[in-house]
């Protein structure tokens, strides 16, 4: 309310303003894309900036002092935020996931998770209210953040080393204090909370097994570790296939050391492949991004934090949903344009990744991590 409209190119990613279907057929129900696939997960970018400086995705060099982050103005507001959640909400979409940049670094973000928590599913049912973060501030605020209703946790976490760990985040940051953010976010009640460790051949991977000891010997079930593969997102990281270790090595790396087994998906479209330690010590899971693509049953839309709608991770282009929420336009009309954009999707960069080029090819710039969230 009162805010200032921010011009269209107000940022470097390329937009456009979604077309609202003449007749409003679809304001509300489910609704699958060109492949089939429901929309099921809407990932939320509530910051652009970061306290970390991870290689892999805001490198220092290039996310220096003169990088020129959104502007306040061009944020979406909380309310505009649980709009959107709720027109998502409308068309099948159970669950929300919280992210950035780090975004418990956006102030009063509680608020906002008091507001997402009370929005309701085409079950009726509340929706699966989640949030991924560096754990950074999580030991300060995981209460809170319980409190005003937000159900668990993922955190980042590439090394247990505190010296690898610092050289990972590139600004110097203890580990320490992301295990208090993870012990006291367990402690509060935010779980099963899930660690995500993105493997950089060469830079981390002799962190695996010890991370797995770890979690296995100090959280047993109630931490679930996940390896993720190294991605080849946006066009900072100078990313190289020769640094991304295959799944296939972390589960046989750890399965020489704790004997593992195949454990069943736990949902479709989840992105983790699940082994579970053959002596009851919990489960692991790995993400093969890379290695092998899981585009067919991808159910997730990304809404960045100036409020672009992206239907792939990998996408140089977004629709420009803020445009539309200050535009003026109901909220039937808002979702039916959601609802025909999730309609036309038909991304599915990673099953492609060996036929197209590191850039989109349209000489467009494919969007950062740090700016869509993961
Ligand atoms: N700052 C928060 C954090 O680090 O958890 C949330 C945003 S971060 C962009 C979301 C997730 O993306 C993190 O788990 C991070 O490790 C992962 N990520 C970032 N760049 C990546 C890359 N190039 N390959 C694989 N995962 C990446
Ligand atoms: Fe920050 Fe997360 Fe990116 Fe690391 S991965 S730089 S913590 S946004
Ligand atoms: Fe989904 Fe795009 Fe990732 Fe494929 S590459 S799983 S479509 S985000």
């Amino acid at each position: 309310m009162g805010e200032k409209i921010i011009p269209l190119a107000d940022h470097r990613y390329a937009a456009s303003i979604p077309r609202i279907p003449e007749r409003l057929a679809a304001p509300t129900g489910r609704v699958l894309d060109r492949l089939g696939r429901p929309l099921r997960d809407l990932r939320i970018s509530v910051t652009d900036r970061c306290n970390f400086r991870c290689s892999y995705c805001m490198p220092k060099e290039v996310f220096d002092k003169q990088y020129a982050f959104l502007p306040h103005a061009s944020l979406l507001s909380f309310e505009e935020i649980t709009r959107v959640a709720r027109l998502f909400a409308a068309h099948g979409v159970h669950k929300l996931r919280l992210t950035g940049g780090e975004p418990l670094l956006r102030k009063d973000l509680e608020r906002l998770v008091a507001m997402l928590a009370a929005l309701r599913g085409t079950d009726g049912m509340p929706l699966d209210l989640t949030l991924t973060t560096n754990g950074s501030l999580l030991a300060r605020k995981a209460r809170m953040l319980k409190e005003a209703g937000l159900q668990r946790v993922t955190v980042s976490l590439d090394a247990l080393d505190d010296a690898i760990f610092r050289r990972m985040n590139d600004v110097d940051f203890p580990v320490a204090d992301v295990l208090e953010g993870i012990a006291e976010a367990q402690r509060v009640g935010l779980g099963p909370i899930k660690v995500n460790m993105v493997v950089k051949r060469g830079s981390n991977d002799h962190e695996i097994v010890p991370m797995a000891r770890f979690f296995r010997e100090n959280f047993g079930g109630a931490v679930v570790l996940r390896f993720i593969e190294y991605m080849d997102v946006g066009a900072t990281n100078g990313w190289r296939m020769d640094e991304v270790l295959p799944s296939a090595e972390v589960v046989q790396r750890i399965a020489a050391v704790f004997p593992l087994e195949a454990a069943e998906a736990s949902a479709p479209g989840e992105t983790a492949q699940r082994w579970r330690y053959r002596d009851g010590g919990g489960e692991i899971g790995v993400i093969s991004s890379v290695t092998q693509a899981f585009c067919h049953d991808c159910n997730r839309a990304r809404l960045s934090t100036e409020g672009k709608l992206f239907m792939c991770l990998f996408a140089s282009h977004g629709h420009d949903l803020r445009a539309l929420l200050r535009g003026g336009h109901d909220d039937a009309q808002i979702g039916a344009a959601v609802a025909a954009l999730w309609a036309g999707r038909d991304d599915r960069y990673s099953e492609l990744r060996g036929a197209m080029q590191a850039d989109s090819g349209s000489g467009e710039r494919r969007v950062e991590m740090h700016y869509i969230g993961g």
